[in-house]
């Protein structure tokens, strides 16, 4: 039987009447923007990071821009973030007037670690973008030891746990995507910003409003970027689900490990977290190979970021200061199998067979 990469509409399908339902709430609401759908939403997302804060935008993207605006980065600032992750990660940087500084990851658990910021850290240094890639969970706080301030872009982690608390609650400030494949999808796109200071906060929520409280006075450069109340109120009906969700997707990967580890090389929890993988990512020197015969038994499988960040043409501007041997070595070996919420243990079982058996045919 095949399994595809990945099956948003199977977990969504026992939500259909109360998806239903709230759309019609909306469409009878006569409100579309900046009604009482997003103001609950928030409130409700908020409560689940476990972040004091959190504000609806447009999508992952520009959450990123915009938080890091509220963070006060501008020309002249350096950001730091990662090569091996997806392009908005570093795109969301030049639109503030700074600088991308690419660091290495850690190609066992494919996110930064310590060391890889330290190593390009300077005192231009405005702000750190950790990215919690493919769900698992970043350092933050041991970031923030150095003395900048950390935005996690969680927009591949949402449901994931660390001993430190959630993504969204790690750093000064965090980025959400509700891209209709990710964790939590809406049904279009959609974003968060969670943080724990009141102040920044507001001028978050100042910024995504054209940087004005009443588009009367303004105080800022700011942005349309708001979360609409269907997405919001879409969102709404599967955040109850997503502990389970996520859930689901932390039993599919030990799964995974279990059958696969040796086989190729599995990903890495960091310490203590418990990753709601958001793609099941493993490596293998072979990787294109073993896609192409996980291809031919209807498996599933790709990567998705060969090449990475800084050797895209328009980062050219941008290139690396150090080199970068984890993301150079996460990017050749790096292939994403089928994981979602609704994967069944049969499934498994039949891709970690077509796994090894497209290993032994590479050998
Ligand atoms: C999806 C994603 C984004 C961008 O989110 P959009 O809602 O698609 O703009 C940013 N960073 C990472 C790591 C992502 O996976």
């Amino acid at each position: 039987m095949p399994v595809p990469l990945f099956d948003p509409l199977a977990s969504q399908a026992p939500l259909r009447a109360d998806i239903r339902a709230a759309v019609h709430r909306v469409l009878d609401s006569g409100h579309f923007v900046l009604g009482p759908e997003v103001a609950a939403f928030e409130t409700e997302f908020a409560a689940y990071v476990g972040a004091q804060h959190a504000v609806g935008v447009a999508n992952g993207t520009e959450a990123i821009t915009v938080a890091l605006r509220a963070l006060g980065v501008g020309p002249g600032d350096e950001v730091i973030v990662p090569s091996f992750t997806f392009w908005a990660s570093a795109e969301a940087i030049p639109p503030t007037g700074a600088v991308p500084v690419f660091c290495d990851v850690d190609p066992d658990t494919m996110c930064v670690t310590v060391d890889s910021v330290k190593a390009v850290m300077t005192e231009k240094t405005k702000a750190v973008i950790v990215v919690h890639l493919f769900g698992n969970v970043a350092p933050v706080a041991e970031i923030e030891a150095l003395g900048v301030p950390v935005l996690e872009d969680a927009a591949q982690a949402a449901g994931s746990t660390s001993p430190a608390g959630r993504p969204g609650a790690l750093g000064t400030i965090a980025t959400f995507s509700f891209y209709p494949s990710k964790n939590l999808g809406a049904m279009g796109d959609g974003g968060a910003i969670t943080c724990r200071d009141a102040a920044l906060a507001e001028r978050v929520r100042t910024l995504r409003f054209h940087g004005s409280e009443d588009k009367v006075d303004y105080v800022d450069i700011g942005y349309n970027s708001r979360l609409d109340e269907l997405q919001a109120a879409i969102l709404r009906v599967q955040l109850p689900q997503l502990d389970r969700w996520a859930a689901a997707r932390a039993e599919a990967g030990d799964r995974y490990a279990e059958l696969l580890d040796g086989v190729v090389k599995v990903p890495v929890p960091t310490p203590g977290s418990r990753p709601a993988w958001h793609l099941y990512v493993i490596r293998h020197a072979a990787a294109d190979a073993l896609a192409a015969s996980l291809a031919d038994a209807g498996i599933g499988a790709r990567a998705y970021y060969r090449t990475p960040v800084h050797a895209q043409p328009p980062m050219a501007p941008y290139a690396p200061r150090v080199p970068l041997p984890g993301t150079d070595e996460a990017a050749r070996t790096h292939l994403a199998i089928p994981m979602s919420a609704a994967l069944r243990d049969e499934q498994i079982a039949e891709v970690a067979e077509a796994v090894r058996a497209g290993v032994s045919a590479a050998a």
